[in-house]
This record gives C-alpha cells, sequence and structure tokens, in this order.
C-alpha cells in the first residue's frame, strides 16, 4: 500500500503541473496569476435564497428542489434506475462464455421445457415419498447437495480478520434483501407462499393437496424469515462477532445440522461455522426434534417442496408464463455473485468506474488523516502512535479486482435449464466454504465479489478486518463525473474519508490494526474521546429528525462521527489539492462553497421531500436522516460561518467553543 501510494503521489504531482501549466498565460507566467475553476457547477441552480444558511443550510442548498412540483431524480435514485437497466444489459449482452451458453439454455427451455420439467418432477416425486424422519434427513442433505439450501445456508462472517461461516436462514430463497424485507407483512407472505405452491396444479398437483404444502410450507417459512430478518440486527452488533462459541446443546445442533448441509466436519467442530440467532438455532433444533415428532415430518417435506418450487420456477417458463430471459439469468445467477460481479463490471466497462482516481484520493486521505492525528492537542503520543498504525494497515477495495480469479467462475455442462441452475447454485455454495479459516487479506476480492452485488450503491467498513471497500456503483457517473468541478469530486469522496473513519468511531476504535477487539487508548485519552463524543451526540440531538420530533444523537454517534471524520478529512485533501493550483483566497472560498453544495447534493434523497416518509423512517437506522448529515456537519465547520456569515442568532450556529472537534 505504501509504495503505492509513492506512485500515486508522483502521478498527482505530474496532473497538478499540468493544471497550472494550462492557468498561465502563453510564454508569459505571471506569479500572482488568478487561478479559477472553469469546469462546469450546476449544484447551485437549487439554492432557496429566501433561507438563511445558518438556520437551515440543507433547504438553502435544496430549496427550490425540495419545493418544484416537478423534481428531478436525485443522484441516487438515478443510479438505482440506471443500474436496473444495467443489469438486464450486461444479462442480454454479456460474451462471458459462460453466459452465452445460460442464454442458449434459457432459450431451448423457452422453445421446449420438457427436460426441465421431467427432471424438476423426478425431485418433487423423491420428496413426496418421504414418510419418515430419516427419509426427510436425506432428502434434507440432498437439496442441500443440489445447491438449494432448506432452511439454512452459509454465508462467510470476518471476525478477527479470518473468515468463518455463519449459517443463516435463507428467507426469500432467490430474492433480493429489500424483496424480502417486503414479505415482513404476513398477508405478502401467505401471498407469495400461495403464489408459489399454486404453479404445482400445471404439474398434475390437486387443489387440496396444494394448499395442504401452501399451509406447511408458510408454517415453516414464516419462523424462517423471522430468522432471516433476526440475523440482520445480530449483524449490527459487534459482540456477537467475537461471542464465545454457543453453548454445548447448540453445538451439539449445529454440528448435526451442519453435517445434513454436507460441511466439513472439522470447521463444525472447530467452531469455525457458528448459528448466531436464536430464530436460526430454534429453526435448527426443530428439524433436529423431527425424529421424536414425527408430525413434523410432512411439514418440513412440503417445506422443501415449496423449497424447490420456489427457486426453480425460472427455470420452466410454462410455470411463470414469463418468458424475460434477463430475469430468469437475473434468478439464475442470484448466488453466483462473484460471477455476476465480474459479468457486471465487464459489461458496464472498467473505464466508466472511476478506480485508480478514487484510490488515490482515498490514499491521500489516508495520509491526511495521520498528518491530522499527529498535531492532535487532546491525545497522547502513546494512543497517537497505535492510531497512526491502524490507519497504515487499514486495507482498501476500491471497486473491483485488478484481475478476476478465474476459478470462481462456475463450470456448466447440464443438458437443461434446471441441470445448470442446480451446477450454478451447488458451486455458489462451494466457493463460499472454501474460503473458510482463510485470512482476509489474502482472498480479498474473493469475499467482497461474493459477498456484494455490483449494483449496490454502497460502501462499508468492516472493523472485525480493518478494511474498507467502495462497490463500484458508487464511484461511477453521475456521482463521479470528471467533466464537473473538482468540489463535486471531494463531495462524493466523504464516503470514502466516511467509511475510513469507522475505523475511529466510537465502535471502531475498540478495534486494532488487525481487526481485533483491543483496548490500545490510554486511559486518559480515552476519557477526552468519550467526552467528545457525549459532545457531539448532544449537537445531533438538538435538531429535528421531522418538525415536531428531535433526533436522537447517541442512536446515530457513530455515523455522525464517521460523517464528521468523513467531511473534515475530504476538505481538507481538497483544500491542499486547490493550494497546490495556485487557488488562493477568495477563488478558494469559492471552491469551499462549491464543496459544502456538493455535499448536500449528495444527500439530496427523494424521502426529505414528505414529512410522511420521514415520520416512517424515525428511529430505523444508524444514519442522521439526510438534512441532518449536511446541517448537523456544517455546524461544525468553522469556514462554514465564515463563508455563510452565520451569526449567533442562527438556528444552527453553535459558539466557536462548543465545536467538537475529535480528527
Ligand atoms: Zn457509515
Amino acid at each position: 500500500m505504501r509504495k503505492y501510494f509513492m506512485a500515486a503521489a508522483a502521478l498527482t504531482l505530474i496532473m497538478t503541473t499540468t493544471v497550472l501549466t494550462s492557468c498561465t498565460n502563453d510564454d508569459d507566467p505571471v506569479i500572482n496569476e488568478v487561478v479559477t475553476d472553469d469546469k462546469p457547477f450546476p449544484y447551485d441552480s437549487e439554492i432557496d435564497e429566501s433561507v438563511r444558511p445558518g438556520d437551515d443550510f440543507y433547504r438553502y442548498a435544496l430549496g427550490k428542489w425540495l419545493d418544484s412540483d416537478d423534481p428531478s431524480p436525485s443522484m441516487a435514485k438515478q443510479i438505482k434506475m440506471a443500474n436496473q437497466q444495467l443489469v438486464v444489459n450486461a444479462m442480454n449482452t454479456s460474451t462471458e462464455p459462460l453466459m452465452v451458453q445460460l442464454r442458449n439454455l434459457v432459450d431451448e427451455a423457452m422453445a421446449d421445457d420438457s427436460r426441465n420439467v421431467a427432471l424438476l418432477r423426478e425431485r418433487l416425486q423423491m420428496l413426496e415419498q418421504v414418510e419418515t424422519a430419516e427419509q426427510m434427513y436425506d432428502a434434507f442433505a440432498k437439496l442441500h447437495q443440489w445447491g438449494y439450501c432448506p432452511l439454512v445456508r452459509v454465508t462467510p462472517l470476518i471476525p478477527e480478520g479470518r473468515i468463518i461461516f455463519n449459517i443463516m436462514g435463507t428467507g426469500g430463497k432467490t430474492m433480493e434483501m429489500d424483496t424480502v424485507m417486503a414479505f415482513k407483512d404476513q398477508n405478502k407472505l401467505t401471498e407469495k407462499v400461495t403464489a408459489y405452491c399454486q404453479t404445482l396444479s400445471l404439474l398434475g398437483y390437486n387443489d387440496e393437496r396444494i394448499s395442504e404444502i401452501a399451509k406447511n410450507a408458510e408454517a415453516v417459512e414464516k419462523v424462517e424469515l423471522g430468522a432471516y430478518l433476526e440475523q440482520f440486527e445480530y449483524l449490527r452488533r459487534p459482540e456477537f462477532l467475537t461471542r464465545a462459541a454457543a453453548d454445548d446443546e447448540d453445538k451439539a445442533v449445529r454440528v448435526a445440522v451442519g453435517m445434513l448441509m454436507g460441511l466439513d466436519r472439522e470447521a463444525l467442530e472447530n467452531d469455525l461455522i457458528m448459528a448466531v440467532t436464536p430464530g436460526i438455532m430454534q429453526l435448527m433444533a426443530q428439524l433436529m426434534n423431527a425424529a421424536e415428532h414425527p408430525e413434523l415430518v410432512p411439514v418440513f417435506r412440503d417445506y422443501m417442496i415449496y423449497n424447490i418450487i420456489s427457486q426453480d420456477v425460472y427455470c420452466v417458463p410454462r410455470l411463470t408464463g414469463k418468458t424475460d430471459r434477463a430475469d430468469i439469468l437475473n434468478n439464475l445467477l442470484h448466488y453466483n455473485k462473484y460471477f455476476k460481479y465480474r459479468v457486471m463490471t465487464e459489461s458496464f466497462g472498467r473505464d466508466k468506474i472511476y478506480k485508480q482516481q478514487c484510490l488515490e484520493i482515498l490514499e491521500r486521505m489516508r495520509q491526511t488523516f495521520i498528518q491530522r492525528v499527529e498535531a492532535l492537542d487532546w491525545m497522547s503520543d502513546a494512543t497517537k502512535a497505535e492510531a497512526r498504525k491502524k490507519a497504515e494497515s487499514m486495507l482498501f477495495y476500491m471497486g473491483y479486482p485488478d484481475t478476476w480469479n478465474d476459478a470462481l467462475t462456475p463450470i456448466v455442462d447440464g443438458d437443461c435449464l434446471l441441470a445448470a441452475a442446480t451446477q450454478l447454485r451447488q458451486q455458489a455454495t462451494k466457493v463460499i466454504t472454501e474460503m473458510v479459516n482463510k485470512k482476509l487479506n489474502d482472498v480479498g476480492w474473493d469475499y467482497w465479489g461474493t459477498a456484494n452485488s455490483f449494483v449496490a450503491d454502497n460502501a462499508f467498513h468492516m472493523k472485525s478486518a480493518n478494511a474498507l471497500i467502495i462497490l463500484p456503483a458508487w464511484i461511477t457517473k453521475p456521482r463521479f463525473n470528471n467533466e464537473l468541478s473538482e468540489a463535486t469530486l471531494y463531495a462524493s469522496a466523504c464516503t470514502f474519508s466516511h467509511e475510513f473513519c469507522h475505523g475511529f468511531d466510537d465502535g471502531g476504535a475498540q478495534y486494532d490494526a488487525d481487526g481485533k477487539e483491543s483496548d490500545w487508548w490510554a486511559p486518559a485519552d480515552k476519557q477526552a474521546f468519550q467526552q467528545k463524543q457525549q459532545a457531539l451526540a448532544a449537537l445531533y440531538s438538538q435538531l429535528e429528525f421531522y418538525p415536531g420530533r428531535m433526533a436522537n444523537g447517541l442512536q446515530t454517534l457513530s455515523e455522525d462521527m464517521a460523517d464528521y471524520g468523513g467531511v473534515e478529512l475530504a476538505l481538507d485533501c481538497y483544500k491542499q489539492r486547490l493550494i497546490e493550483q495556485g487557488f488562493r483566497d477568495e477563488q478558494l472560498d469559492e471552491q469551499i462553497k462549491k464543496f459544502y453544495l456538493s455535499y448536500a447534493e449528495v444527500w439530496k434523497y427523494e424521502t426529505e421531500r414528505s414529512t410522511e416518509q420521514l415520520e416512517k423512517a424515525y428511529g430505523n437506522d444508524s444514519h442522521s436522516v439526510p438534512h441532518n448529515r449536511i446541517n448537523g456537519m456544517m455546524r461544525l465547520q468553522d469556514d462554514w460561518y465564515r463563508l455563510y456569515d452565520v451569526k449567533p442568532t442562527d438556528k444552527l450556529y453553535v459558539a466557536p467553543e462548543d465545536r467538537v472537534k475529535i480528527w
């Protein structure tokens, strides 16, 4: 990383020189030449001059958009819409050999689905013959071998920088998370299960049997969905990652189910595989209880029938009546995320993802952070040394890997779409299980590509691995656009510094350079750090979430700390960059204003246009609501007071001595 940074710094120097040259007058360089930014800056068009910036900067910056009857879509919305189209394009046009092969299989299935139907019937018949608990366990194991993952499946987790498995609920099968969330509603769950089971009528099942299957399937699916949703609560809690092995009884169930799933016995015995939530343990215990409770056998049997049909329905066009090729392919590749990530990246075009440029900015942020830590007046040298070590060793994953791991491309040689789907699912499980016990450092992109989706417009910091990833959708147009003022780039790059600073927020600061939970703080420094956190939370609690309802600064503390550090760091880097380019005085100030307006643009969200939607969002997010991400931050910025003439009588005003300074 350090070696890389040297190269990046050299490159930046070259670019800076070019800009300076182009700003001087032909052969007659003038020392005090005024440097200006001539690139377009569209984000001042929504300013509402009737609002005092010091009262509500979010509304000042975006007022015209907030009040517009016909608002243009926000960047987040534009990206979301573009990504949906992107998936369709990639599925229809990718020239990856496997994609070509799969498209042919889809076309064949649409012309004649008899082979797919025969294979599906064969599997359903195997399940119909299940009568005893033993037969049920055999069927469960068989379905796992075929990659259907009934009840539970494995996903990777990384405590202390090493990959282990989490056995999690499968909830929603092949669906994306947001679709799954929709089924929190019991009526929708019933509708979904009924709709899938109804397709069995086309395979000769009678109505009575179908409603029996639906009833049994729904009973299990309800518990499973609860367990699936519950685990996201758990994933938010850092302590579960370092939790000691579950008690013996849990472990016995976990090992038994793990064996049925075909997982490695040694890994199971050594706690490299865990099941984290009570809901999942309850599901697994019920499954193992079926030997003593024969009435559970038909319930699980019917659930498995539903499990198969809900995943395979896409391979048999007559069952859905749907003939959208891209949709079918997208469903098939749901679990083969690494391969899909690869297909999407290449279809989109690496050159349209600003990987190199963003990595250079991020490396610059790392160095700036280290300089800022060295200059802190509230921290001792010993703690500074630890913070520096952690900052220096943080791993960065930007966009996509330099080279793809060909070993992770599935091999498909089945003679029909359903056989291919089975192989795809089997290989997806294999990819994950082969990562167990490896260090994130050694399989970084294999992990990130497998755990994420190309189209997720997001970025993450993982404190248990001291690593961060910025997903490709975040570093493409319209959010990163080199045709616009560089101020817009640095405002978007606040996300990089935000993720970086998560390593040093209230939770992140409890993990060391290796991602181990460890107290590297001198006691007096820790006390000062905690006082600053309390002061920051108190400032955010002074803001309104929506009219009449105050925000809860304690609930959003980690995110507010990352926002705070992120903006400080990004603006510091941007200022350095401007000064290198020769910007001074008013021209420099002008750029800082552009940076603030661009930062408001990043958090321009549709939810802000409706009090009703804001009310719905209350208490559901660990982030501050968008307007507070802007207003809460601005009132900590000394430059902002100066540039917008903010006075003590303005609503957002904070006295200089009360403006919290952390990093
Ligand atoms: Zn965050």
